[in-house]
């Protein structure tokens, strides 16, 4: 039915898995139709190549019919990158999801070098539920000191320092803005979350001799996968997710089917286009590893939080004239620059445009912590052919 391939042959493991969380899809009215027809005794692979790739438009629908199924084990809700019309959707989470997460996150840091006699720091502008989830994983690998940090001021700059963590975790954004703090006692090793921390970041980060690791994942999902040691990618771990990918305009989307969440996804594109490399990875550890080449058509990540243009649209006033040209670039703080091209009409709701995207609930954080800088520029739309939606002039590089 689709062209998609699994990156990898599934395991016993993960058949088992899948069949359950295909049951459990079954009792959704999302996915009700296309189950019913998938071949009675088909085993669990075939009736997913049955299914049609999820269309993200549909998560909030998705997360309304699991929450009314969850009133009685809600774990918690996430919000999650808006995937249509600007505004976030919803992730939620049953009691049983949080231990998941837990226990991912511990396999991750696993992976990522974390050991039981670090003190390892999740840093987060307050609590929340990804610093719970460090915490609770680092404590899963045996760490005896993993604190959490909200690092809002300066004087929590200074706290980091006398703590002295060996490891730090957090959102790069948050990292970013510590990075004076994390050289004047370099830990040995700093996990951001998301997949893009700014060049200027890394370059400061490695220049403190201090390895640096991204815990890839979606808002989404759960975190899905841990840039390996060596250098050689990003291990997918292959306990809480199938991977598969897609051809999209000559390049491979990695798509996801999440295995044993209350909040099941199948066949979700991830917007991520991704290079699978081949072989055994010379760290030793059999997940299967890919390298993200970049992110499908107009697509782009700010930190951590993924959006499109139209997710921007989506949220500004209205306004008759729908030109609007987003161009990301880097300041040499780390800091990124969002500027939005708009037509001279919105001149007037230069406030109100500022003040909507500060009220999207994943931006503004960003904008509020200056990590993210907005600049409405009031121009007059090109005439002719049509101009591109999106510049990236941010030099975009992978972190290793
Ligand atoms: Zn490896």
């Amino acid at each position: 039915m689709s062209d998609a391939q699994p990156i990898a042959p599934l395991t016993p493991g993960q058949r088992d898995a899948l069949r359950a969380t295909l049951t459990l899809a079954r009792s959704l009215p999302i996915y009700r139709a296309s189950l019913a027809m998938a071949h009675v005794g088909a085993s669990p692979e075939d009736m997913l190549a049955e299914l049609p790739v999820f269309d993200p438009g549909k998560i909030g629908r998705l997360a309304l019919e699991v929450l009314e199924q969850r009133a009685r084990d809600l774990g918690g809700i996430e919000m999650t990158s808006g995937t249509t019309g600007g505004q976030p959707k919803r992730r939620i989470l049953s009691d049983e999801d949080v231990t998941l997460d837990a226990a991912l996150v511990a396999e991750l840091f696993h992976v990522a070098g974390v050991r039981a006699a670090d003190r390892v720091v999740a840093v987060e502008l307050a609590a929340t539920t990804l610093s719970a989830a460090f915490l609770e994983g680092a404590e899963r690998l045996g760490v005896r000191f993993a604190v959490a940090l909200a690092a809002v001021t300066a004087a929590d700059a200074e706290a980091l320092v006398r703590l002295q963590p060996d490891v730090v975790a957090g959102p790069p954004s948050v990292l970013t803005r510590l990075t004076p703090a994390l050289c004047a006692r370099p830990p040995r090793l700093v996990i951001y979350n998301g997949d893009r921390l700014p060049p200027a970041t890394l370059d400061t980060l490695h220049g403190a001799g201090i390895g640096v690791r991204s815990l890839y994942g979606l808002t989404e999902t759960s975190a899905l996968g841990v840039e390996c040691c060596e250098g050689t990618g990003i291990h997918l771990c292959p306990r809480y997710a199938l991977h598969e990918t897609r051809l999209v305009d000559g390049a491979d989307e990695l798509l996801v089917t999440t295995l044993g969440y209350a909040m099941p996804l199948l066949r979700y594109p991830t917007g991520d286009l991704v290079r699978v490399e081949p072989g055994r990875c010379p760290c030793g550890l059999d997940w299967p590893r890919v390298t993200l080449t970049g992110r499908r058509g107009d697509q782009f990540s700010l930190f951590d939080v993924k959006l499109t243009p139209d997710d921007i649209a989506g949220v500004l006033p209205p306004c008759d004239d729908p030109f609007l040209q987003v161009v990301l670039s880097t300041n040499p703080d780390g800091s990124e620059r969002l500027t939005l091209r708009l037509p001279r009409a919105r001149a007037a709701q230069r406030v109100a445009i500022r003040q909507a995207l500060r009220h999207h609930p994943l931006l503004d954080y960003l904008i509020t912590t200056r990590a993210v800088r907005v600049r409405p520029v009031f121009i007059t739309p090109p005439a002719g052919r049509k101009p591109p939606r999106l510049i990236d002039r941010r030099g975009e590089r992978r972190s290793m």
